[in-house]
């Protein structure tokens, strides 16, 4: 794995595109002011890579904050997703164009198949090929993808996918899914990396805090990076966007990072993709 030493480090799709390990997620981050601010915050502090979605309703404030960042749009890894109720061939293609308005953009850096929904998703990923074919986006990938999802989408699809975006902390490692993604060189990417704000309540997460004077956070985000994960830790408050990616400087031990491999217990904070109703 390539040694990643700053916020603009990344690692490389199977397609060659550079993905930036650290992001700037803006799930509950309302529109306008608030997720305008996070991201010139972000941006402004050295972040290159914004994570929304459709469903989060703030794709404009998201293009705004860009825009009025000091930062270039081609340098900035934007990623949004096709929501449930859009997905089948034509749909797709129209909230593409949809997501591109609302964000005042004419190309995304990923798209992704939000949640797995059976057959249809056979018909998005068809239209996500279509996008990728004809350049409007620069990588594609799924989100909330099991193996047996994947292994399915694979029967029909004519691209492997380039990323999966999962659920992904210490209580809910799921380390063979992992694996399985890393063989077929789709890169694993962490949503609630920082398990919604219920990390900072372990114990263990204290200690190691204290042993290597960093915060919860940079602990668990640095456990990322050390694993060869993507992450997307949310926050919409200036100082912890900062702090929450001042983690360049230390390094854990491998035993530690075997520590928080060992907490794992497939405790979810958010839906199951195997029984969701939305
Ligand atoms: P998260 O694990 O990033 O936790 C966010 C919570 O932690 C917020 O309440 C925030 O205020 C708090 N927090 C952040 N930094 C802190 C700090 N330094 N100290 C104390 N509290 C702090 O949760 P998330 O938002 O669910 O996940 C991150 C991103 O992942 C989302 O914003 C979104 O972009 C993406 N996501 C994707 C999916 C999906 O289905 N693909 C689902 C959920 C989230």
């Amino acid at each position: 794995m390539k040694k990643i030493t700053n916020l603009q480090g990344t690692f490389e799709l199977h397609n060659g595109v550079q993905m930036p390990y650290f992001g700037l997620g803006v799930y509950l981050s309302k529109d306008g002011n608030e997720v305008i601010h996070a991201v010139k915050d972000a941006l402004e502090h050295g972040y290159r890579h914004i994570d929304t979605a459709a469903i989060y309703n703030n794709e404009e404030g998201v293009g705004t904050g860009i825009r009025e960042s000091s930062v270039d749009r081609k340098d900035v890894f934007l990623v949004s997703k096709v929501w449930n109720n859009d997905q089948g061939y034509d749909s797709t293609l129209k909230a593409f164009d949809a997501s591109l308005e609302r964000l005042g953009t004419d190309y995304l850096d990923l798209y992704l198949i939000h949640w797995p929904k059976g057959e249809r998703s056979k018909e998005t990923w068809k239209a996500l090929e279509r996008l990728y074919r004809e350049k409007r986006v620069r990588s594609i990938g799924v989100s909330n993808f099991l193996q047996h999802h994947l292994e399915d989408l694979l029967t029909s699809a004519e691209i492997v996918p380039m990323v999966n975006q999962m659920e992904f902390h210490p209580y809910l490692v799921q380390q063979k899914l992992l694996d399985f993604c890393n063989a077929k060189k789709i890169q694993y990417e962490a949503w609630s990396p920082l398990m919604q704000g219920n990390i900072f309540d372990l114990d263990v997460m204290k200690d190691l805090a204290a042993k290597y004077k960093k915060t919860i956070a940079q602990i668990v985000l640095r456990w990322d990076l050390q694993k060869g994960v993507v992450t997307i830790p949310k926050s919409s408050k200036k100082e912890r966007i900062v702090a929450n990616a001042d983690l360049f400087n230390f390094e854990m031990s491998d035993a530690d990072v075997k520590l928080l491999d060992s907490l794992d217990r497939g405790k979810r904070f958010g839906p199951d993709p195997d029984n969701f109703d939305f």
